[in-house]
């Protein structure tokens, strides 16, 4: 099978050379976009960009609001804290997952709580959700839900759209729902992805996006929180300082922070997100062609799940077993096509290896077998 992938690949990318897992594409207004905010000398945390951003990505998604940040992991931290995430709370969320999600839960002084993924979407299972909440949680009179075991407040749940493929989210919701946990999504990776024709990011309180370099669309660096009225309006507040408006005077109201995304970075946002549905098209057909390659093998392709159009960031097969996993990295990284193995569950990671947990059977599995091929868009697929 090796040898054969790695034929595949280099057909597909058309080159002799190393091939990344995933490269920007830069072919529309970028240059022109970025070259007006250095002309204009607007390049930092005020300018006509950032509101432009800010507008094209709500209008995109269908979110009320969009607010932009400087990184994802900046957008995770103040969606958890607009959730009421408050320090000492626990945040339920899936070990198999980038360690920005994880990080954003200490950055608010609360733990997170592992459970289970499913396999058929990578991302949190919402029977596993509900067995460790029957097993360990229940409702005070005022409705909190808290630990059966030191009656701590479980406050949030963390899902996370895996490679762009949404999670259960109409199960998770109605779980959210009757345990009063409020519904973040780390939408990270999967902007465009949508969950029976709806937006993923726009279904929970709040959602989060991320503009990192290797992600679909990119601002260099950057993210965004998606909310509704008022959630939003505050976002922007504390996400600038918790400046009020006023024509001189240095007013300040509470303790902000300086999560704003600079109108240079938001000016190539502009720019990428004219192509974001260009790169899915083309992203979909190249992952159609891995489904078909490997037809005839034993390793599995993951596909996007039932009722969802999944914006195929990173594309992903299942090995049969750990030897074959670690003997398809080897001999493709070997060859210059850059292969990568899932992330190591978070529970292995000494920051939160001590962490609450329910049973993480699909999650261990899964940590053995997941290997992520190239992605990017394919030169000759563009317009
Ligand atoms: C990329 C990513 C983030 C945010 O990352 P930043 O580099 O801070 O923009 C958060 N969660 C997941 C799952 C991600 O893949």
């Amino acid at each position: 099978m090796f040898d054969a992938l790695i034929d595949f690949i280099r057909g597909q990318y058309r080159t002799n050379e190393f091939i990344p897992l995933h490269a920007p594409v830069f072919q529309g207004n970028e240059k022109q976009y970025v070259l007006e905010t250095v002309d204009s000398t607007f390049v930092s945390s005020v300018g006509a960009f950032v509101d432009r951003f800010e507008r094209d990505m709500a209008a995109y998604t269908g979110s009320p609001r969009a607010v932009a940040t400087v990184n994802g992991t900046a957008a995770l931290h103040i969606s958890l804290l607009l959730a009421g995430v408050r320090p000492g709370d626990l945040v339920v969320t899936q070990p198999l997952t980038f360690v920005a999600t994880c990080n954003a839960i200490a950055y608010c002084n609360a733990e997170p709580v592992f459970v289970d993924v499913d396999r058929h979407t990578l991302g949190l299972s919402p029977t596993a959700l509900e067995e460790w909440l029957e097993e360990n949680a229940y409702l005070d009179p005022e409705g909190t839900c808290r630990t059966k075991s030191g009656g701590r407040v479980l406050r949030a749940c963390l899902p996370m759209h895996t490679f762009g493929h949404p999670v259960a989210l109409d199960e998770l919701m109605d779980v959210c729902g009757r345990w009063n946990l409020a519904l973040v999504e780390d939408a990270a990776e999967s902007l465009g992805s949508l969950y029976k024709g709806r937006h993923t990011g726009t279904f929970g309180c709040v959602g989060t996006l991320s503009f990192n370099g290797n992600k679909i669309i990119t601002t260099g660096g950057g993210g965004m929180i998606l909310a509704g009225e008022a959630l939003g309006i505050r976002a922007k507040h504390i996400t600038t300082t918790a400046k009020q408006p006023h024509a001189y005077e240095y007013v300040h109201d509470e303790v902000g922070y300086n999560y704003r995304l600079p109108n240079l970075n938001a000016a190539l946002g502009c720019a990428q997100l004219e192509s974001l549905e260009t790169f899915i098209a083309s992203k979909r057909a190249l992952a159609e062609s891995y489904e078909a390659f490997f037809k005839g093998y034993s390793a599995q392709f993951v596909r996007e799940p039932e009722g969802c159009r999944s914006n195929y960031w990173l594309n992903a097969i299942i090995c049969e077993n750990l030897a074959q996993r670690d003997a398809l990295l080897q001999s493709s990284n070997q060859a210059g096509v850059m292969t990568r193995p899932i992330w190591k569950l978070m529970t292995h990671l000494p920051a939160f290896a001590n962490a609450l947990r329910g049973g993480l059977h699909n999650a261990l599995w899964l940590e053995e077998r997941v290997v992520n091929l190239p992605s990017s868009v394919p030169p000759e697929q563009l317009a």
